[in-house]
């Protein structure tokens, strides 16, 4: 197949293969239980997680990674990243199910299935970073020894697929000793490993029956139900009887499954947003609004809790990737752009409270609980947090940060300070404050022992971007309480929170 040299995004259907059409439950596929020889590039919270989960199901895998340091930490038993079930799994699997190397070259050799799992950054455009891919690929190309299916696990825009493949065409490869997958990844950062084993679908976007059979064989043990008989399986909400489904599709399919999912789970946090600042104008209560709006079934209750606004390592880049994948097509895709601005303006609208809550922010003392784009990790990449205490350091307050798991991270972007320290927990962090903020949904926020933190306050004023707290509670212990799309809880001496100018 000859493609002609013009961007991926515009190459016609007609230049790519017949999709393999598909679901899982109309076709029927009997498969044993095979091993597969796999190798996964990247050892980042996508790949480090699948390749010890692809162990856990029984195959054989090899784990690469150019940062040496990181191979060392990962073949000396450490383990860098905080995810749930990692460390138990790791020490499972290392050194038998998966092993760890910087030798991309022959980990390819020895693998019939090379998942890549490298980072696909926001470009200044907005458009996704491909390079890390390209560099992977054109690395893989020079190791190809027999027939081998390439698949992509990093999130990638459309008709990445073909340009893999074109990639390995110039660098000589037969095209009958390779294919091109489309594996997009849906697993969540602090629930990845149960995500990975439990997922809600497989997508297997593939352009031949050869590959996608061999990509059946992969999933088969979370497909077939195998995994879950076993007595030392993680139990979740797969299970033998009702297993994991897999969705074949077209390559090109798959890419936009990924793109398009995250987009519109993005749209219902900044959906909710927007409605949560039209509750606050009259007196509304967004947690029952979300509530009400919640029980209907074709709406559902999840990614509607008003807050901060998204952020982490793939909302935000993958509705910019979207976003440029839809203009270059000539696609009016206003929709993208209104997602992304409702969520920036998020952030401001919640500094602002701060300051209406507290008028003047020079000299005051802040705690700020959370730095973590979300509970349950230790990444930071865009979070909300990082981007509310940065405006407030420029607002000349003083800030006393604490989060379980992010303060390593958190401390290579925003260094110690005369403005900023980091605490050992909640109540140092709220020590002498003029206010606490909570930037981050930890469970261990929500569970505070809130005479402590009143007493530990200069002021019992609390700042809730993510509405962890009924306003009733924090009264009742004495707090003013701001949050989210609810009206304000003062106490009466400490007065009314007042829009600034008003
Ligand atoms: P990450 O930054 O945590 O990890 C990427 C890893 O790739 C790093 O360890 C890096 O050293 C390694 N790498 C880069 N270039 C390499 C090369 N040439 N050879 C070998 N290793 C190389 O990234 P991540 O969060 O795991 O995300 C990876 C991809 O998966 C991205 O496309 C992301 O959008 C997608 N994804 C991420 C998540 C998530 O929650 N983090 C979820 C679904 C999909």
């Amino acid at each position: 197949m000859q493609i002609a040299e013009r961007p991926a995004w515009s190459i016609s259907r007609e230049s790519t293969e017949q999709p393999l059409r598909g679901n899982p439950q109309r076709r029927q596929h009997k498969h044993m239980s095979k091993q597969v020889s796999i190798c996964v590039i990247g050892s980042g919270y996508v790949g480090l997680v699948a390749s010890v989960c692809f162990a856990e199901v029984g195959h054989r895998v090899i784990c690469v990674d150019n940062d040496e340091t990181k191979v060392k930490t990962l073949c000396e038993g450490g383990v860098p990243i905080f995810e749930r079930h990692l460390p138990e799994l790791l020490a499972k699997h290392r050194g038998s199910g998966v092993t760890f190397t910087t030798d991309l070259g022959a980990a390819v050799e020895k693998s019939e299935v090379i998942f890549i799992a490298v980072g696909t950054p926001q470009g200044d455009t907005g458009a996704a970073d491909l390079s890390y891919v390209e560099a992977v690929v054109s690395e893989i190309a020079r190791s190809i020894d027999g027939y081998k299916v390439i698949v992509e696990k990093s999130t990638v825009p459309v008709y990445t697929n073909e340009w893999i493949r074109r990639v390995l065409n110039r660098y000589g490869v037969d095209p009958h000793s390779f294919d091109v997958v489309s594996n997009p990844e849906f697993l969540r950062e602090g629930t990845a490993v149960m995500d990975f084993l439990h997922p809600d679908r497989i997508v297997v976007g593939a352009n031949s029956e050869r590959s996608a059979e061999l990509l059946r064989s992969v999933y088969e043990p979370l497909t077939g139900g195998s995994y879950y008989a076993q007595p030392d399986a993680l139990q979740g909400k797969c299970s033998a009887s009702e297993p994991a489904k897999l969705l074949v599709t077209s390559a090109q399919s798959a890419e936009i499954i990924k793109h398009a999912s995250n987009s519109f789970l993005a749209l219902k946090i900044s959906f909710i947003n927007a409605v949560a600042n039209l509750a606050e104008t009259v007196d509304a209560d967004i947690e029952d609004i979300a509530t009400g709006m919640g029980m209907d079934s074709r709406i559902g209750p999840k990614f509607l809790s008003a807050g901060l606004g998204y952020g982490g390592s793939c909302f935000p880049k993958d509705v910019a990737a979207f976003q440029w994948v839809a203009q270059q097509q000539g696609v009016e895709f206003q929709l993208l752009e209104d997602i992304r601005k409702i969520n920036e303006t998020q952030r401001e609208v919640f500094f602002n409270k701060v300051r209406a809550a507290l008028w003047t922010l020079r000299g005051k003392r802040l705690a700020a609980l959370g730095l973590a784009f979300k509970g349950d990790t230790d990444d930071i990449r865009e979070s909300p947090a990082i981007e509310v205490i940065k405006m407030l350091l420029e607002a000349d307050a003083l800030v006393s940060a604490y989060d379980p798991a992010a303060m390593e991270r958190a401390r290579e972007v925003l260094p110690p300070s005369e403005k900023l320290s980091y605490a050992a927990d909640i109540y140092e962090a709220a020590k002498d404050a003029d206010a606490v903020l909570i930037l981050t949904d930890w469970a261990e926020f929500s569970e505070i022992d809130l005479a402590r933190l009143n007493q530990a306050a200069h002021f019992p004023i609390v700042i809730d971007g993510r509405n962890l707290y009924t306003p009733r509670v924090m009264l009742d212990h004495g707090f003013t309480y701001v949050s989210v799309g609810r009206p304000a809880a003062y106490q009466a001496q400490q007065g009314k929170p007042r829009k600034l100018g008003v």
